[in-house]
């Protein structure tokens, strides 16, 4: 359980987050390379005095993953040019005194099918039912049971190998917090705790493949992916989303920012 104090440090880790992972959003177009986004969110964060949480983690080489069609999460940035109609997953984190903040989009480069729309539209939609959950008294596998049933019932995959995490000063802490399960079983949520949701969501199957680079985990059925995430910090009075962004959203997530986070982030004056 975080403090009052350790979770507005992370809002303002989250504000990093949030505003670079929106320029990264901006500066992803066919022609662009995958190595550009990174170098631009390393700078970025940097720039912000936060550290590029991903950099050197387990030797991961880069600032940010990015995942394109059938890649789920952890692609590795390169010279790679992002081509029209292709699926871009972006992931990124950020170290600010101390304590990190964690987020990804899934975003269309270009003009992509109606079902590659789909896909992200109900994955967005997946996390926000999830997040949706998240008051005190609820469970973990309360989580879980939202993302999930709004999957399959789309007829999508849910990532089984791969979950959501508690955060603080290390990117993934205790609990685990998987993209499926039970309503009502779990771990019970208590105000403090801070967890990244994250479903990755599949177009068919659900059984994922690592790559030779020993981090590219793809479908194994080749079909496309989405991933959304965002660090949220379970308050007394409801769920506060700490990587809120100004655009881009879902129309439900802007309910559950602070008013005062709302505030600074908008007038262009956020505390970080
Ligand atoms: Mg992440
Ligand atoms: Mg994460």
């Amino acid at each position: 359980m975080k403090s009052p104090r350790e979770i507005d440090t992370m809002r303002r880790s989250g504000t990093i987050t949030a505003r670079v992972l929106e320029n990264l959003i901006l500066a992803a177009r066919p022609g662009v390379s995958t190595g550009d986004l990174d170098a631009l969110a390393e700078h970025q964060i940097r720039a912000a005095s936060g550290v590029p949480t991903f950099k050197g983690y387990n030797g991961f080489p880069c600032s940010i993953c990015t995942s394109v069609n059938e890649e789920v999460v952890h692609g590795i940035p390169g010279d790679r040019l992002l081509r029209d109609g292709d699926l871009l997953s972006i992931d990124i984190g950020t170290t600010f005194e101390r304590y990190v903040s964690d987020s990804a989009v899934t975003i269309a480069i270009g003009n992509v099918s109606q079902t590659a729309q789909r896909l992200m539209r109900v994955t967005q939609e997946c996390l926000m039912r999830g997040v949706a959950q998240m008051w005190v008294g609820k469970r973990l596998g309360d989580i879980g049971a939202a993302v999930q049933e709004h999957a399959e019932a789309n007829g999508y995959g849910v990532v089984r190998e791969l979950v959501g995490h508690g955060i603080g000063t290390k990117m993934h802490e205790e609990p685990h917090v998987p993209n499926y399960g039970t309503a009502g079983a779990g771990m019970e949520l208590r105000s403090g705790l801070v967890l990244a949701v994250e479903p990755m969501i599949t177009q068919s199957g659900h059984e994922v493949e690592t790559l030779k680079d020993g981090w590219t985990v793809v479908t194994a059925d080749g079909k496309l992916a989405a991933h959304f995430e965002h660090t949220i910090a379970i308050m007394e009075d409801g769920p506060r989303i700490l990587t809120l962004r100004q655009s881009g959203e879902h129309p439900d997530a802007s309910a559950y920012a602070t008013q005062e986070w709302r505030a600074a982030s908008l007038s262009g004056k956020g505390a970080a």
